[in-house]
């Protein structure tokens, strides 16, 4: 049995209304596993509120000299468990290597925190067959063997409004988990993220290896996102 876990990913957003409050969707359910990524400057009074929160991206560099970073054991050090790892937009906009990704897993390992790490195809990639060797590609460097969690987002659905089919996505869910070593493959978290919103979620959420959401835009919008939350709580798998 794996727990759900839906993950806010606010992006270069500022916390949404409310999302600190007594009554916030975004707090840990009994049934589901909830987490918020925060830009940097929101990240600590996620935590004092009690959220589960981590950052959108550290660095794996010891703290040092390293202009506009905060590195892996600063993060820890404020309390996050669990750190985001190789986002596309990420990959896209800070030039992020598979290589530089593993690193970041590796140093997040390494400090005692969960990695999420995002893997997915671009719509050329998968328009050209090749959505299977791309995302093998970017899952051999990690440790796999690890406790860690991945993230399938096709960069194509990626706030596009454009979502796999709940089959194309578990398809290629099932694929991730074969390629998983023996001792991790049931107990390893394999969340969708691509365009999640309360309309696609349940026949996203019941495909027996889709495990959760990483949602971006609705995450924005508590209600949305609670309503998410709620389909993951009520799913019995
Ligand atoms: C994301 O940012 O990880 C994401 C999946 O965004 P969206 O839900 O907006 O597609």
């Amino acid at each position: 049995m794996r727990t759900p876990l839906i993950a806010a990913n606010w992006k270069m957003n500022p916390a949404p209304a409310g999302a600190l409050g007594t009554s916030s969707p975004y707090r840990t359910h009994a049934a589901v596993d909830v987490i918020v990524f925060p830009s940097f400057l929101d990240l600590k009074e996620c935590l004092a509120a009690k959220l589960i929160a981590g950052p959108q991206f550290a660095s794996p560099e010891e703290p040092g000299a390293h202009t506009g970073d905060v590195s892996m054991t600063m993060i820890k050090t404020l309390g996050c468990r669990y750190v985001l790892c190789g986002h596309s937009e990420r990959r896209a906009d800070h030039g992020e290597t598979d290589a530089d990704v593993a690193a970041q897993v590796i140093a997040a390992l390494e400090r005692g925190m969960h990695p999420v790490v995002c893997v997915g195809e671009s719509q050329e990639q998968r328009k050209a067959g090749k959505e299977k060797s791309v995302v093998k590609k970017q899952l051999a460097g990690l440790p796999l063997e690890s406790d860690i969690t991945i993230a399938y987002e096709p960069v194509w659905a990626i706030g596009t409004g454009k979502t796999a089919t709940p089959a194309d996505a578990q398809e290629m869910h099932a694929y991730i988990r074969s390629l998983l070593p023996e001792n991790r493959r049931n107990g390893t978290r394999i969340l969708y993220g691509g365009s999640m919103k309360p309309e696609n979620a349940e026949e996203l959420l019941k495909q027996p290896d889709i495990d959760g959401g990483l949602v971006g835009g609705a995450s924005l919008k508590p209600d949305d996102f609670g309503k998410i939350v709620e389909i993951a709580a009520a799913m019995q798998k």
